[in-house]
């Protein structure tokens, strides 16, 4: 495959300014793929490393491309790659380990001790290291995966929000098949855990929010149940209804807002499991000694760790999480202002904003 010289890219020049520049296509080495990006979906983590600037990331104004929900195609293979080969089509996910640190040892490579040292080998794609608003992007074989026949690139782009989904649960540890399932908070996180707990088999999965034009997509996605917050209808007692009183197996926290933690706490079990999945902008209240008297579990999770990737692509081949109705607008790179526009300020509902690089 022929691969030119200089690519365009988006870098963040700087703090809250993208910018198209042409620069060099970077050569893959060991343990590395070069790929020609298909497409890359923008996202709020984007947004913050655009406007506020994350740990480890590269400091406002050093040259460094955004982006990291991305999928493309090998176009060329460092020394030592024979996991993957010239022509295939992948996607990535954005954590990559340094792979030496406890964390790392132990499959917790999403918070990875070494966070942002590069020297140490940690990436994360579009955050601490060059991501996919490019036409080319570099990773290390450990966050690429193939992706299976059937899916395209758009779909694949959601495979890292479904991991994310995945790795709630996963990090739960608990069962999900025949559980009563809330998730509060209907943006594309909340709506992929919808439609993981519909492929994991959850018996009722009530979706809690103040939009209709999400909730709606929400019961696209599998809901059993919605309640809009905004027109006063109340979850707890739609699943005080739903579980006989005792309320839900496993709550979500999507939302991230500042009550939002304790609604998930009004609405589980004794000795259920609450998520927390979305970050908090400030420090929040809840009624923590709800949880410590009923025996509530709490968890956290970042990202999309634990190979939930390659999970969530399997069940996407498998035809049991469907998430095209999350894919609603796409631009070519070259309109990359527009494509952040449409996200930002939800135009025409927007929820998945997909950027095509090779579209002229
Ligand atoms: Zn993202
Ligand atoms: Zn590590």
């Amino acid at each position: 495959m022929k691969i030119p010289e200089t690519m365009l890219a988006a870098n963040l020049a700087a703090k809250g300014v993208i910018k198209l520049v042409e620069k060099p296509v970077p050569t893959p080495g060991p343990a590395e793929v070069l790929i020609r990006v298909e497409a890359c979906g923008v996202c709020g983590g984007d947004l913050k490393v655009r406007d506020i600037g994350l740990p480890g990331q590269p400091p406002f104004g050093e040259p460094f491309t955004i982006g990291h929900e991305y999928a493309g195609v090998v176009v060329q293979c460092g020394p030592t790659v024979d996991e993957f080969a010239v022509g295939d089509r992948v996607v990535v996910e954005v954590h990559k380990g340094c792979g030496r640190c406890h964390n790392c040892i132990m499959g917790e490579y999403t918070a990875c001790l070494n966070f942002g040292n590069k020297e140490k080998g940690h990436r994360a794609n579009g955050f601490t290291s060059d991501g996919g608003f490019a036409e080319y992007a570099l990773n290390h074989i450990n966050s690429v995966v193939k992706i299976p026949e059937g899916i395209s690139f758009d779909q694949a782009i959601l495979i890292t929000t479904a991991g994310t989904a995945l790795y709630a649960f996963d990090q739960m540890g608990g069962y999900i098949a025949g559980d009563t399932v809330v998730v509060v908070g209907p943006g594309p996180i909340g709506l992929c855990l919808v439609a993981a707990a519909k492929a994991l088999g959850a018996e009722n999965v009530v979706l809690v929010g103040t939009r209709k034009s999400r909730l709606d997509v929400g019961k696209q996605l599998g809901a059993d149940y919605i309640v809009n917050c905004s027109e006063g209808e109340d979850p707890v007692a739609l699943v005080k209804e739903l579980t006989g009183g005792v309320g839900a197996d496993v709550v979500c926290d999507a939302a991230g807002a500042a009550t939002s933690l304790d609604t998930c706490l009004n609405l589980v079990r004794p000795a259920g499991d609450v998520v927390m999945v979305a970050m908090y902008k400030k420090p929040i209240t809840a009624d923590l000694g709800k949880a410590v008297k009923h025996n509530v579990q709490l968890h956290t999770i970042r990202g999309e760790g634990r190979l939930n990737v390659p999970r969530a692509l399997s069940l996407m081949a498998q035809g049991k999480l469907n998430l095209d109705p999350l894919l609603t607008h796409s631009f070519p790179l070259s309109q990359i202002d527009q494509a952040f526009a449409t996200f930002e300020q939800r135009i025409d509902n927007a929820i998945k904003v997909v950027v095509h690089p090779q579209e002229k």
